[in-house]
């Protein structure tokens, strides 16, 4: 998804994103940051797939169903994200291991 032009990305409001296909190119596939969903054979189960990654990594949008990582695996996943422009290991030290939220989550409302 490295090469991958964020500007192919369509955002259509603040929680939902068309993302292209790598591989075919005609085929656009829905990220919903709120749910952490992606309309995907891989997202479309649930599980945190290249798109939301994409989505993350290029637009600051947190995911629930982010793996919670490592300092070393954030560094790999953005080697593989990023390639030559990826920062050193010392610019992921900051960020945190667990707990990635989204601040703009609503709660929920029990009754
Ligand atoms: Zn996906």
């Amino acid at each position: 998804m490295r090469d991958v032009d964020t500007g192919s990305v369509t955002v259509v409001d603040d929680y939902t994103f068309l993302v292209p296909s790598k591989t075919r190119k005609s085929t656009m596939y829905t990220v919903d940051a709120q749910f952490g969903l992606c309309s995907c054979p891989a997202g479309h189960t649930g599980a945190f797939c290249k798109h939301q990654a994409f989505v993350h990594e290029r637009f600051k949008e947190a995911f629930q169903n982010a793996p919670a990582v490592t300092l070393e695996d954030r560094h790999k996943l953005a080697v593989l994200a990023l390639g030559p422009k990826c920062p050193n290991k010392d610019f992921f030290r900051d960020l945190q291991d667990q707990d990635v939220c989204d601040s703009r989550s609503v709660p929920i409302q029990r009754h």
